[in-house]
């Protein structure tokens, strides 16, 4: 009786699961299905105490930060998934087909993974990674700032929109070889009211982290002008 209910709730009131298209409950606070979210990858166990790349083999360091260790400008950084698979064509879905109500469901899982490091305690204020203001417009939010958004509801950690921002990208990516790309991302963020980060830790999140050279990027405008250490949590990582 309850589950024809439902049923018939769902019927006028769809509201199904975003991965799988199963029918979730009518209240459901989620928007993905119990089976889907334990279906992503979850980074877990043994990663390096730096940069969080998972270590199959054991270790405290991975290769780039055991022989680079100033290599990146953050000083620890954690991401929940693996960027594979299911989770992979939904985090796309989440950046450019409109689906912003997932910050919700993705943040949490983000909250979760904070819970797990006790470093991220100390963090004062929580930072997006911006997007350029052409590209913000374009798409109508940046997807970064929604996580952030969302962690902030849960851990009560104010976010700083006024600080951190990306210049406009004057030469296309393409036309550049990779080792220019890596130039213009790093020399791409600049940071305004730094009064404001002084001497403070800052959590830094962002959606992907590819090659970690945005965030590491992000973190060293940060420093330079006057943060004391920043963490970095994004949802998946490449
Ligand atoms: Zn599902
Ligand atoms: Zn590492």
């Amino acid at each position: 009786m309850k589950k024809l209910f439902f049923k018939i709730i769902n019927f006028f009131y769809p509201i199904t699961c975003s991965v799988c298209g199963d029918d979730l409950y009518f209240l459901s606070q989620t928007k993905i299905c119990d089976k889907c979210a334990n279906s992503f990858p979850l980074i877990k166990d043994l990663v390096c105490q730096k940069c969080g790349l998972p270590l199959y083999d054991g270790g405290e360091h991975c290769y780039v930060c055991k022989k680079h260790p100033k290599e990146y400008s953050f000083d620890k950084m954690r991401s929940v998934y693996l960027y594979k698979d299911s989770l992979r064509s939904l985090i796309l879905k989440f950046k450019y087909s409109n689906r912003s109500f997932l910050a919700k469901d993705f943040s949490l899982s983000m909250y979760k993974a904070m819970e797990l490091y006790n470093f991220y305690d100390d963090v004062d204020f929580i930072i997006p990674v911006p997007l350029n203001i052409i590209r913000k417009i374009k798409r109508g939010y940046n997807q970064a700032e929604l996580l952030a958004n969302e962690i902030s509801l849960k851990t009560n950690i104010f976010v700083l929109t006024n600080v951190l921002f990306r210049k406009k990208i004057t030469k296309p990516q393409f036309k550049l070889s990779k080792s220019e790309r890596v130039a213009n991302i790093k020399d791409s963020f600049f940071v305004k009211n730094n009064n404001i980060i002084r001497s403070k830790t800052i959590l830094l999140i962002d959606d992907i982290a590819t090659t970690l050279v945005t965030v590491s990027a992000c973190s060293l405008a940060l420093k330079i002008s006057g943060a004391k250490t920043v963490y970095v949590l994004t949802l998946a990582r490449d």
